[in-house]
């Protein structure tokens, strides 16, 4: 009899042992985005926008070969952010705006879906690609996040890229905040003339999604063909912030966040808001325990909750079925996408998908 249970016990353990681990598929989604704002076709010049669809495309290129050849999500959005940080077109890396103080203070985060593991640096000046020392914090310290000087010494012990301050300065973003210093801004009027000058919030910000060089944030969401969703999000903030100000991408759950259960998603726009509507997060929850389809939990909260607050901008996501969503309530959104269907698009403008 014992002999029999240990034959029968072994048959089942080889069957067990025998299951193919989970074959890779052939699907995977990537979809970015270099910021929302006033982005308006009559402001733009042809010259400018092939530069933004050129730069857009290299992003979606280089996180689009790691998918195709069975690469992690992971990967992929840390793949495409680099390159937008690199470009001076965006507000993340190189061209990032200014504080008040003249400086770019840079903020990023990144987050894998599969063991929500996730890390963020905020305050970061001398860091090359941000993104990556976020991906070190995750990876390489017990942390989720660090801030300023910590977060660059790691960075250097990491042995990442450490740039001169400099590096970062463009003279668009340099005139932006001597036009934001002036007050010199539609945005601001809008929000003064609606809040009667009555909060002290006026007197501080301007909006980042305000004129030309004030937008710009990126980001990228993706599913692997392993079924692994990951998110990451890098920005310089908001103009002519002052104080030490962090915005919404490096916390998690706001600006950036990623969950096999659900949806990867990266935000983009008044970072105030989306950290008091805790953006990224409230969706996911939204999808798991309301059991509502990205579509409709993205739609709420952009379309809705957020300017119902007095708020505006974007985000981008990609659920675990690869189903993607790109909504904004601001004139438009750098944004794009490739699947492995062979769909790929990318657009500036105003066209809600
Ligand atoms: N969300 C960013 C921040 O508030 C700004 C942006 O997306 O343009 O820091």
């Amino acid at each position: 009899m014992k002999k029999l249970l240990i034959i029968i016990s072994v048959f089942f353990l080889n069957k067990v042992l025998a299951q193919p681990t989970p074959a890779l598929t052939d699907k995977y989604v990537l979809v970015i985005h270099g910021g929302a704002g006033t982005i308006l076709k009559s402001q733009m010049t042809a010259e400018k926008e092939r530069a933004y669809q050129a730069a857009l495309n290299q992003a979606l290129d280089a996180g689009q070969a790691i998918l195709a050849r069975g690469g992690s999500a992971l990967d992929a959005v840390e793949a495409s952010v680099r390159i937008l940080e690199d470009n001076p077109l965006f507000n993340a890396g190189k061209g990032a705006v200014f504080t008040n103080e003249g400086k770019n203070e840079m903020d990023a985060a990144i987050m894998n879906g599969q063991t929500l593991a996730a890390g963020s640096v905020a305050g970061v000046t001398t860091i090359r690609n941000p993104i990556s020392a976020a991906r070190a914090v995750m990876e390489k310290s017990p942390h989720v996040m660090m801030t300023g000087k910590g977060a660059e010494i790691f960075a250097k012990q990491q042995g990442l890229t450490i740039v001169d301050p400099s590096y970062f300065r463009t003279e668009e973003r340099w005139k932006s905040l001597q036009k934001a210093k002036a007050g010199d801004s539609l945005q601001k009027r809008k929000k003064d003339s609606i809040l009667k000058k009555t909060t002290a919030f006026s007197e501080f910000y301007d909006s980042p999604l305000g004129l030309t060089g004030k937008y710009g944030t990126v980001g990228a969401v993706a599913l692997d063909r392993h079924g692994n969703l990951a998110a990451a999000t890098s920005t310089g903030g908001m103009t002519n912030k002052k104080y030490g100000r962090v915005g919404d991408a490096p916390i998690i759950g706001s600006g950036t966040y990623a969950n096999n259960q659900t949806v990867a998603i990266s935000c983009t726009g008044w970072g105030e808001y989306f950290i008091r509507l805790v953006m990224a997060k409230s969706i996911s929850d939204m999808m798991e325990f309301g059991k509502m389809s990205l579509r409709d939990a993205a739609h709420e909260m952009i379309m809705k909750r957020l300017p119902a607050l007095g708020g505006d901008g974007g985000l981008i996501a990609v659920d675990k079925d690869g189903n993607i969503a790109l909504p904004f309530c601001t004139e438009g959104m750098y944004r794009g996408f490739v699947k492995s269907d062979g769909s790929k698009a990318v657009k500036i403008y105003k066209e809600y998908n």
